[in-house]
């Protein structure tokens, strides 16, 4: 788990301010976000967060146990011959039971997206390094970029060619990517 920065094979040096002992890789910092400044390794994340396949279970299960309350309230509303009761628990069990459907099929939609964008995602996240020093992210070997971004630059690069786009934050929306980098997956990273 602890990684020393002396096992880097070679110093890498940062193209925003010129420091060669202040990078880290990327996916070290997202492996121990206790080591740097709060939020960072999330700014640096490779993917939307998805709900498990155990969370969706889980949720399911939540919601059938809400709706057989609505389907109890609605027994008893027969077993007393109260119609209001009868008929609120059938409503809530039908709604919660279609609400429950709807969030499970929406988190197992999440999931497949982020799936599917998972290779490419990687191929980006990887190699990329941290600088400390200045607070960019780049590429050391200069591919796909060779210029620095910033943390929410670099997210939007990866995410949008991983076919993340829409899961991007409101403001990530906005955040201008520098000119000539080169999106190719969807080919509009301006438009969620
Ligand atoms: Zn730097």
């Amino acid at each position: 788990m602890v990684s020393e920065g002396a096992r880097e094979p070679a110093r890498v040096t940062c193209p925003g301010c010129g420091d060669s002992a202040a990078a880290r890789a990327v996916p070290e910092i997202c492996a121990d976000p206790a080591s740097v400044p709060d939020g960072l390794a999330d700014r640096l994340a490779r993917q939307p967060d998805a709900a498990s396949r155990g969370d969706s279970w889980l949720h399911f299960a939540e919601g059938l146990l809400m709706a057989g309350v609505g389907a109890a309230l609605a027994y008893s509303g027969i077993q007393s011959d109260e119609p209001l009761y009868t008929i609120g628990g059938s409503l809530l069990a039908v709604l919660l039971f279609a609400g429950t459907v709807l969030v499970v099929r929406g988190e197992a939609r999440g999931r497949r997206v982020v799936e599917a964008g998972e290779e490419r995602a990687s191929e980006l996240w990887r190699p990329a390094s941290y600088c400390s020093a200045c607070g960019t992210v780049f590429f050391p070997g200069g591919d796909p970029w060779e210029g620095p971004l910033t943390p929410e630059q670099f997210q939007k690069f990866v995410w949008t060619e991983a076919g993340y786009g829409k899961h991007l934050d409101t403001e990530l929306k906005d955040v201008a990517l520098p000119p000539g980098i080169p999106v190719r997956a969807g080919g509009s990273p301006d438009h969620a």
